[in-house]
């Protein structure tokens, strides 16, 4: 069965050709311009490469149709949610946050938004909804969140910020448009780190917002046009490039995660472990009514720091760094960075490598560590 995301993925490989004149190149030119040619009258074309750059706005087309909304690309996932906060934000507002989702978020936060007078509030994912959203100007969820996991109801959430008079962002980077669409379930703006999956050759920092009312998304432009908060057009190029390929990366690392999980569950070095798509999963039964797919991230405990070190730097198909959603998987023990996970606690990017040769990697490297 061909559903509606199908066919518009389909259509994403073909967008520019309605634009195209016979000669032009079929892939998106990088233009790189600050200044365009401007006799005269300067309205109604590109001015300054502050306001506008067609490599950036190729982009954003592709990212838009994928998204079905009008969509503002950054030069990262913080600048994203920076513009969330910065554009939507005024002295005086309340915002809420997830208490276990990026933790950058929650320092922006906590060192230029509150000195600003805007209160920050935190709530754990897994009992977002508890307490409602009155008094919120903004809410942001993540889910599932990073590292640790936990989802929240997006569909219920939506309903109860509404209710509240409270606008709902989403952060989508851990599962893509492809994996969960949150504004389909309500939420008013998604906000991601293509730094990620999307993008997913770890060679590039970028990110979107994206949302169905265009005056929201003309409002963040326009704090980016006058913060200055551009990305530049090869970084939009190597993206663009990364999400034609999107939708089979991440077919096969959902694939081979879910694959996986179970086994790394029975393996006897590990403690616990966390994958929506496993039945015993807290989350598995939200997962399966709100996500397209469980997802390429799991989270493994291992025994102590010294054995989740070693699993990692053992790990021949293991990459170890900070980061996910690239095509090499990665891994890191989220605890170095003061998140509150345990010690032994890995969070695992299961990348594009054949799924049988790795996981003989895996337990090579785990079994070691089975006391
Ligand atoms: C990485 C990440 C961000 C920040 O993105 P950058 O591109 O590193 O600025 C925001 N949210 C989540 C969930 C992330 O994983």
């Amino acid at each position: 069965m061909t559903d509606a995301l199908d066919r518009r993925l389909a259509r994403l490989s073909h967008l520019r050709r309605e634009a195209l004149s016979p000669g032009d190149p079929v892939a998106l030119p990088i233009v790189p311009a600050s200044m365009y040619h401007l006799p005269g009258d300067p309205a109604g074309v590109r001015q300054y490469g502050r306001f506008a750059n067609p490599t950036t706005e190729g982009l954003e087309d592709a990212l838009g149709h994928l998204e079905e909304a009008a969509v503002v690309a950054l030069p990262s996932g913080m600048a994203a949610i920076a513009a969330l906060f910065y554009g939507l934000l005024a002295t005086g507002d309340r915002v809420l946050l997830p208490s276990d989702g990026y933790y950058t978020t929650r320092r922006l936060a906590e060192r230029f938004l509150a000195p600003m007078g805007v209160a920050c509030d935190t709530r754990p994912t897994a009992a977002f909804l508890d307490g409602g959203f009155d008094g919120y100007r903004l809410v942001l969820a993540e889910t599932p969140a990073n590292p640790g996991l936990d989802l929240c109801d997006i569909a219920a959430v939506a309903e109860a910020a509404h209710a509240a008079g409270a606008l709902l962002a989403v952060d989508n980077t851990t599962m893509t448009p492809l994996g969960q669409r949150p504004l389909d379930l309500g939420a008013d703006l998604v906000v991601a780190s293509d730094t990620k999956a999307l993008n997913g050759h770890s060679d590039a920092l970028y990110g979107h917002v994206a949302a169905r009312d265009g005056a929201l998304i003309d409002r963040l432009r326009d704090w980016r046009t006058l913060a200055g908060a551009v990305p530049g057009p090869f970084e939009g190029w190597q993206v663009h490039r990364g999400l034609e390929t999107l939708e089979v990366r991440f077919a096969r690392m959902c694939a081979t995660a879910e694959a996986l999980a179970p086994r790394l569950a029975a393996h006897p070095a590990v403690t616990a472990l966390r994958y929506p798509g496993l039945p015993q999963d807290p989350g598995h039964a939200l997962a399966g009514r709100q996500m397209r797919c469980y997802g390429f991230l799991i989270g493994l405990t291992l025994a102590s720091r010294r054995a989740a070190d070693a699993f990692i730097e053992r790990c021949t198909l293991i990459q170890p760094a900070t980061s996910f959603g690239g095509v090499h998987s990665s891994a890191e023990r989220r605890a170095r960075w003061g998140d509150a996970v345990p010690e032994g606690f890995v969070r695992l990017s299961v990348g594009c490598e054949p799924a049988e040769a790795l996981w003989a990697a895996l337990e090579a490297a785990l079994d070691p560590l089975a006391a």
